[in-house]
Parts: C-alpha cells; sequence; structure tokens
C-alpha cells in the first residue's frame, strides 16, 4: 500500500482518463455534501478538461457559473483533489466547456433566450430604443474592484445573485459622476439576465431607467390618459431598477408615484436598485416619506477613486483594448486625472486612438502632448498658494508655517503633504514647489513626495486624508 502510494505521487499523470475514477468520486462525494438543490444548480455542469503536471483543469460553461464555483467550492474541490489523488495540487476553475457561450452574457443576450425578452419586453414598450438601454460593456467582469468600491460592487453582486433578500432591498447606491452607479445597475441587470439563461435561476423581468426618463413616461402616460396602464407595467417588474434619482428632486407629483411603485414592490417582494449621487438624507428635498423607506435596506456609496484604483482601472482598460502602455505612462495618467473613472478612460481611449493612428509607442512624452489640454485644464485649477491654505486649514496650522524652518513634526508632516499636492496637481518643477515653501530644496520636495506617497501605502486613514484634500482642491 505504502509502496503505491508513493508511486501515484511520483509518476506523473499522462492522460486525462487516469482520473476518471477520482472525478466520478469526487463528484459523488459533492453532491451528498451540498444536496440535490445545491449541486443541480453549481455544480452539476463542471467538467473535467486537463492535466498538466500537478494542476487539473475543471471547466464550467458560464462565467457566471464559473465565479461562483471557484469562490463557494474551490477551496473543498481542492481538498478532495488532494485527497483522491496527491499527486494533484491545485485544481483551475476555468470558463469554457462544449455548449457554452464562454464570452458569458454579451453571447447569451445575443442568441435571444426567452429571458432576454422578458427583460426587453417591458423595455421595449418604455423605451423605444432598447438596445441602447442596457450597456453591454457594463458588466461585472469589466468592473474593477478596490477598496472605494468594494462594498457598493459585493452589494450589486448579492443583489443579482439573490434578489429581494432581507436587508438588501432596495439597494441604494450613491456617489460623485463618473465612480460606476451606472455600470453597477447594468452588471446587477446582465447578471440577472444571464443566471436565467445558463438555467440557474428562474427568468425575471427587470427594468432599468433613469429618473428623468421615468419622469418623462409618467408625464407621457398622464397626457395620454394612460397612466394605468403605466403603473401596471411597473408593478408587473421583479426588479425596478431607477438611476440618478436626484432628477426627481423638485418634482413633486412623479416623486410621488414613485413613492407608491416604489412601495408596492417592496411590499410583495420585489427589488429595487436606485443611485442618485447623494445618500438619502443628503438628497434635501425629497419626499420624507420616500427618504425614510429608501434607508431601510442597504445603502452603500461609491468613494472617490484613489491612486490604486485608478491604476488598476487603467492596466485593466488597457489590456481590455489590447495595447501595452508602459507601466510609467500608467502612473502619469493615475497621478494626473484624478477625477472620476469616465475622465481616466477617456484619457486613455484618447492615449490609444493616437498609438494606433500614428503608430508611434506610447511614452509619457507623447502622453503629455496628446493629452496636453487635459492635463493644462487639471493644472489651472489649482495653485500651490490654494492647496498650501487648504492643508494649513485642515491641520489646523499656521499659513506660515508652510514657508517656515519649524521643524516640529505637527507642522513638518502637514508642509510635506501640500508639497506631495503641489507635486501632483500642478504642474510646477520640483525646484520652483521648493521655492514657494520657503526656499527649500528640490531633494526636501522629493523627499516630502516619497515619504507622503509611502505613509498613504501603510496608513489608510492617512491616505483618506490626503484623498480628500485632493478632492477638495480639484471641486
Ligand atoms: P456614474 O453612473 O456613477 O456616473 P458610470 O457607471 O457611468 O458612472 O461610469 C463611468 C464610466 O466609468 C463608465 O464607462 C464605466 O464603465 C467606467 N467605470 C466606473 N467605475 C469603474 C470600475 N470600477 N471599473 C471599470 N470601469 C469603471
Ligand atoms: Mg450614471
Amino acid at each position: 500500500m505504502a509502496n503505491d502510494m508513493s508511486a501515484t505521487l511520483e509518476a506523473p499523470i499522462a492522460d486525462i482518463s487516469q482520473l476518471a475514477p477520482h472525478w466520478a468520486r469526487i463528484r459523488s462525494r459533492l453532491h451528498s455534501e451540498v444536496g440535490e438543490m445545491e449541486y443541480r444548480n453549481w455544480l452539476r455542469q463542471m467538467t473535467l478538461s486537463a492535466v498538466d503536471g500537478d494542476e487539473i483543469t475543471v471547466l464550467l460553461p458560464t462565467r457566471f457559473l464559473c465565479d461562483w464555483v471557484r469562490s463557494r467550492y474551490g477551496d473543498r474541490l481542492n481538498s478532495m483533489w488532494s485527497e483522491e489523488n496527491p499527486a494533484i495540487r491545485r485544481v483551475d476553475i476555468r470558463v469554457g466547456g462544449p455548449a457554452a457561450p464562454s464570452t458569458g452574457l454579451a453571447v447569451s443576450l445575443a442568441t435571444t433566450t426567452e429571458p432576454q425578452a422578458v427583460v426587453t419586453k417591458l423595455e421595449e414598450r418604455m423605451d423605444q430604443r432598447p438596445d441602447l438601454t442596457i450597456d453591454p460593456r457594463f458588466t461585472f467582469d469589466a468592473f474593477v474592484v478596490g477598496k472605494p468600491n468594494e462594498f457598493a460592487y459585493a452589494c450589486a453582486r448579492r443583489v443579482a445573485e439573490q434578489p429581494s433578500s432581507p436587508g438588501f432591498n432596495p439597494l441604494f447606491l450613491y456617489g460623485g459622476v463618473g465612480l460606476g452607479k451606472t455600470h453597477l445597475m447594468h452588471a446587477v441587470a446582465w447578471e440577472l439576465v444571464g443566471r436565467a439563461n445558463s438555467g440557474v435561476a428562474r427568468p425575471v423581468s427587470v427594468a432599468y431607467m433613469s429618473a428623468e426618463k421615468f419622469m418623462y413616461r409618467f408625464i407621457a402616460a398622464i397626457r395620454s390618459q394612460s397612466t394605468m396602464q403605466f403603473k401596471e407595467q411597473l408593478r408587473s417588474v421583479d426588479v425596478l431598477m431607477i438611476d440618478d434619482l436626484q432628477f426627481l428632486i423638485g418634482k413633486d407629483n412623479t416623486q410621488e408615484e414613485f413613492f407608491h411603485t416604489f412601495n408596492a414592490l417592496v411590499d410583495v417582494g420585489k427589488q429595487i436598485v436606485v443611485s442618485a449621487d447623494k445618500s438619502p438624507s443628503d438628497l434635501s428635498g425629497l419626499d420624507d416619506r420616500l427618504r425614510t423607506r429608501l434607508g431601510y435596506g442597504m445603502v452603500a456609496d461609491l468613494h472617490a477613486t484613489t491612486f490604486e484604483l485608478r491604476i488598476s482601472i487603467l492596466e485593466a482598460k488597457a489590456s481590455r483594448a489590447g495595447v501595452a502602455v508602459p507601466a510609467k505612462v500608467l502612473d502619469f495618467l493615475a497621478h494626473k486625472i484624478t477625477g472620476n473613472v469616465r475622465e481616466l478612460e477617456g484619457a486613455l481611449n484618447r492615449l490609444v486612438a493616437h498609438a494606433n493612428l500614428f503608430g508611434r509607442p506610447i511614452t509619457v512624452e507623447t502622453t503629455q502632448e496628446v493629452l496636453h489640454d487635459l492635463l493644462k485644464a487639471h493644472d489651472k485649477r489649482v495653485t500651490i498658494e490654494e492647496i498650501q491654505k487648504r492643508v494649513a486649514e485642515h491641520f489646523a496650522i499656521r499659513l506660515t508655517d508652510m514657508s517656515s524652518a519649524r521643524r516640529a513634526r505637527s507642522v513638518a508632516r502637514p508642509r510635506q503633504v501640500a508639497m506631495y499636492l503641489a507635486k501632483q496637481l500642478t504642474s510646477r518643477s520640483l525646484p520652483d514647489i521648493g521655492r514657494r515653501f520657503g526656499n527649500r530644496d528640490h531633494t526636501t520636495v522629493m523627499h516630502a513626495v516619497s515619504r507622503v506617497g509611502d505613509l498613504m501605502n501603510r496608513d489608510a486613514a492617512f491616505a483618506e486624508d490626503v484623498e480628500l484634500l485632493r478632492r477638495l482642491l480639484e471641486s
């Protein structure tokens, strides 16, 4: 027996068919562990596809199933495999398989199966251009997750996986412009459709519209005396999403109508997802009853981007576009384009288009050239004086200490922060910045910039402080 074991350990597995008995046992063990329903929903479609050294590959037909199985059963599969066959050390769970559209939701929608028809049925009536209603680029897959948005992302995912869960209804997403609210809402819609299409969930009808569109439709319904129809249409959906709710402020009749629709749906356990630019409590002018109800479920905010998130987003978008952008350029962009994700995307798109057009490699110099106007607009907004003033106020030190020789930590640190921000937010050179901070040397500025960067990486609270200052200065 002992010999057999070591033989299994040593001998490389030549052929996947050798593993068939192990795989069958693992499947049946999983089946009895998780129960019939779970197994049928998530695991039945797994296929064993390849073995490579100590790694095997398990395929699932959709991205969604794949993510699900990886996150919930990945560890279990790993441990079962190593128990079954110690030669296997890793299980790679991937999208693929004969029956499967491997590119995910876009494909499953293009094949116009029944659930999609359910989704668009309502949209066709609500919106004559259903193709423009839900953006196929806005999937969970394409959403880059980082500290500022991970909570909102998790909530959106949860709603897509399990609509109308207690505690998540309504889901209220809020945050500044261009931070991904609409993206997340569309992703929820795609996921719901994708799950229905792959058979893991029952079909649901989803209606998504901006608050403005809600208002137009409502007013049009009043004009054509079809408000009953309008109400019925809305109340027949399983998931209602209203984007940019702030547009309803001051539109009392429309708000009232939305409030009733909202109640009618929530009362029968339907899911509502709402987005706005502020939290319910900060949306002044909103009907108090509506505000209260909006706060009953989950309220999740999308924070301003951090440097790290901007880098991840740029990397993801560049790789999606299939363009090699040097790390230095990504770094430069993430430092200079600090507004929202839309601006960041716009800058990258321009850069990529330019590179394709002229066949020139992308460098920091070409970037500065191509984005000249954009970078200048950014620079113009902030002066070193403003930065010093804001930072001094924030840390409650005297403005004169920005240029004084005092070296106590309580003034030296804010001064370093101001230098750091001056470097990030203006196009001034290091010597120039040094001069404006009491004739300091450019190496002092350089030191401050790297010191603050380090601290931001290590201390989340400090990083948030600095980001806050940056936002204040840029707004
Ligand atoms: P909002 O609705 O909050 O104004 P959007 O959802 O329209 O913002 O996002 C603006 C753009 O930025 C969209 O193209 C979106 O795909 C992109 N975007 C925003 N956040 C992310 C993210 N975390 N990862 C990838 N793309 C993002
Ligand atoms: Mg939006």
